[in-house]
């Protein structure tokens, strides 16, 4: 008697969160790895039949992405144009006629003789260098599927035609699966590779549907027909798991509703504290879907919109008109709440390939951000026309990142000026009163911030980096990363310090780094007295519940005594004792 395969056991994968919320269900395998081909060969009469499969492939599969495209009604958006891209694949004369070719001159089968071409062309992409085209590969690896699928006559998997809720297990998600989330049963996904910034992660939250990518090997651990568990939270993904853990995660999956339930009732509500101080929250994006998201979370506006995000995963520069249409879609949205553009903040650890950048021993140093803006004027003025231009439809801001001193704040105003005086050329109408304002975060910003504050007329404090070149420790370096401390007594009088400044010249200050979002230290920013706090959108309701439950007074009180500490331990010690003693109901 043979003996019985055990089932595998419970597996427990840990991966990167990227869209909150609990999904409990059976798994859905969407295979997009290019299907086995075999070397096979025809006779010579049956070429033209060959060749006709092949076609008909290709034009079966046209059909297919046309109608998903047409499903996406947004020409502008990134969905749709590389819907566009993958179809002009399929026309590719290189790729259709060297098939051709292998079928009417080695004799090959069409899937044969399709498949030497993709790996070929596949090939070719791994030695190129420029990371813009290696990450084409994915889109002829997609093609590649569908047409072969095609060609052998299968369906081919999409999300669209899944009927049931389930939770998807894939490598990676194409464009062309995303773009049928919207409308389908799936419940959540999990995926091996991708990133918190990768196109599925930000859809999966732009969508509200929990999501782990980069678990590496769900794929190969998932088995057809497995039940599987996703936290997206926490980054977890179980397989095969077992009643008891299930019951376990129906009860967190309540839980979680509740909160979410509870929370959106503050997101409606203003940032107001106890003794009637007003804090504006504001969302920080990087893609204009994202303001959906941004609005439902109850954000005050935008308060750093990432614009680099423009020039990356594309070949060409975008255009003033492609720029112009983009803010003007956010500065729409937002009606009269602020919409703060940053100019692009290119280099250091954001490149983009269509843009030559020297290669640097330290980038985070080197010729990024204002810097290379001021060298690149054309690239620079070209995006500064946009935003003006975009001024007229709704309340734009304007910010420069990497500002070090007064001579460069001149120089980008001075830039500023020379591209309003070309818009009055072209009649082109802008916001006359548009505010242009800086990111703090250069610590020689932070000590002439008294200077600086009477030349613009706002300020937004980017942590992010000034803990990197106040502490001197690079913001992506794992080794270090234990000496990042927001909590540095130094930080904390840099914070106090720009705030001061821009209050004594009457102008606002706002902070748009990662810290700004972190409910540990809502307390202590309303104590230092900033104005606005800008985050990842999903923040904002928490952050706005903790201000509510605050008196502003009683904030600056406690948030002197922390700077009377001399280290970040000890500040962190007393600003989770007052936490816990403020909102015991919170978990920091
Ligand atoms: C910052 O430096 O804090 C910031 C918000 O900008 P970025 O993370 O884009 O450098
Ligand atoms: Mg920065």
């Amino acid at each position: 008697m043979a003996a019985e395969i055990p089932h595998p056991k419970m597996q427990i994968l840990h991966g990167i969160p990227a869209s909150g919320g609990i999904a409990i269900g059976k798994g859905f395998f969407l295979s997009r790895a290019l299907p086995r081909s075999v070397h096979s060969t025809v006779s010579r009469e049956k070429l033209d039949e060959e060749v006709a499969a092949f076609h008909r492939a290709l034009a079966r599969s046209k059909e297919q992405l046309n109608a998903i495209r047409d499903s996406v009604r947004d020409p502008e958006s990134d969905h749709y144009q590389i819907l566009t891209v993958h179809l002009a694949l399929l026309d590719d004369s290189m790729v259709v006629d060297q098939t051709v070719r292998l079928i009417r001159e080695n004799q090959y089968k069409a899937d044969w003789a399709f498949n030497k071409v993709l790996q070929n062309l596949l090939e070719s992409f791994h030695r190129i260098e420029d990371p813009y085209l290696r990450e084409r590969a994915n889109d002829v690896r997609q093609i590649g599927h569908r047409v072969l699928e095609n060609l052998a006559g299968n369906p081919v998997d999409s999300i669209a035609s899944i009927k049931e809720p389930v939770v998807v297990i894939a490598h990676d998600l194409s464009p062309a699966d995303t773009a049928q989330i919207l409308n389908s049963s799936v419940l959540g996904f999990a995926t091996d590779v991708g990133s918190k910034t990768s196109h599925t992660a930000i859809t999966a939250r732009s969508l509200g549907i929990p999501a782990v990518v980069g678990l590496e090997k769900v794929t190969e651990e998932y088995v057809p027909g497995d039940g599987v568990i996703l936290d997206g939270e926490a980054g977890v993904v179980i397989l095969r798991p077992t009643p008891e853990k299930v019951r376990e995660y129906q009860d967190k999956r309540k839980a979680y509703g509740h909160k979410i339930r509870d929370l959106a009732k503050f997101a409606r509500l203003p940032a107001i504290t106890r003794d009637n101080k007003t804090l504006k929250l504001h969302a920080n994006i990087e893609f204009p879907e994202e303001t959906d998201i941004a609005l439902r979370s109850g954000a005050d506006g935008i308060g750093l919109y990432r614009t680099e995000f423009l020039f990356l995963n594309r070949k060409d520069l975008p255009s003033e008109e492609e720029h112009y249409q983009t803010y003007k879609l956010v500065a729409e949205r937002f009606g009269q709440h602020p919409v703060t553009i940053r100019t692009f903040d290119l280099g250091g650890d954001k490149f983009a390939s269509q843009i030559e950048l020297a290669d640097e021993m330290n980038p985070a140093m080197g010729l990024r951000a204002i810097r290379f803006c001021l060298k690149e004027r054309d690239i620079f003025k070209a995006q500064l026309r946009a935003i003006l231009r975009a001024s007229v439809h709704g309340k734009v801001r304007m910010m420069f990142p990497m500002i070090s001193g007064i001579g460069e704040l001149r120089s980008a105003l001075a830039v500023v000026e020379e591209a309003k005086a070309e818009l009055k050329k072209r009649r082109q109408p802008y916001d006359k009163e548009i505010q242009i304002g800086i990111m703090v975060e250069i610590p020689s910003a932070a000590v002439v911030a008294d200077l600086l504050a009477r030349e613009v007329k706002f300020f937004s404090i980017g942590t992010n980096d000034l803990i990197q070149y106040a502490l001197a420790i690079d913001r992506i370096n794992e080794h270090v990363s234990y000496l990042y401390e927001p909590l540095h007594p130094a930080i904390l009088r840099l914070i106090r310090r720009i705030v001061e400044a821009g209050h004594d010249a009457g102008i606002p200050v706002s902070m748009c780094g990662e810290m700004a979002g972190e409910p540990l230290y809502s307390y202590l920013l309303l104590g230092f007295g900033l104005d606005e706090l800008s985050m990842n959108a999903t923040a904002i309701p928490r952050v706005k519940r903790i201000i509510r439950k605050s008196n502003a007074y009683e904030a600056k009180e406690f948030a002197s005594s922390m700077l009377l500490h001399g280290m970040a331990v000890d500040i962190e010690r007393g600003l989770r004792k007052k936490m816990d003693d403020l909102f015991p109901d919170e978990k920091f």
